[in-house]
């Protein structure tokens, strides 16, 4: 189900979930501010998202309403993970998908990190 990009968090969303412990991860990498799991069907030999642990539906939302320290955090831990899982010289895509025209379909703020093999020209 695609979401908008903006309007109401609901804290029932499943990476909400997640980050309660209510649904099950395979846990990449925690900081204070940040959450980074394996996604459940991987597009690439490496598909890890990265999730604020605030509630923010979007990049909309989190670049609005997110604190420094929470920009600052989230952005190492997409770092950290990259880094690793040995991705920084290969090198890899980060995708954030934001509302209806892109797909997002989970209406939490992440970042997908994507590597492991050639990835190709990014499609429309
Ligand atoms: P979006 O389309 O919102 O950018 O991406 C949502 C991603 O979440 C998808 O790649 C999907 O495979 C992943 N996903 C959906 N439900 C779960 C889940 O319960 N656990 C994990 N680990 N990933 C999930």
């Amino acid at each position: 189900m695609a979401v908008s990009g903006i309007g109401a968090y609901d804290p029932d969303n499943i990476f909400a979930k997640i980050l309660r412990g209510e649904i099950p991860c395979k846990k990449v990498y925690e900081n204070e501010w940040a959450l980074a799991f394996n996604d459940i069907g991987p597009k690439a030999p490496v598909h890890v998202l990265i999730i604020p642990k605030g509630p923010y539906v979007s990049f909309v939302d989190f670049s609005a309403r997110a604190s420094d320290d929470e920009i600052t955090g989230f952005t190492r831990a997409v770092g950290h993970v990259a880094t690793t899982l040995g991705l920084n010289e290969p090198g890899y895509r980060l995708i954030g998908n934001v509302g209806p025209d892109s797909g997002q379909e989970v209406p939490h703020f992440h970042v997908h990190l994507l590597g492991g093999h050639p990835l190709g020209a990014l499609v429309s």
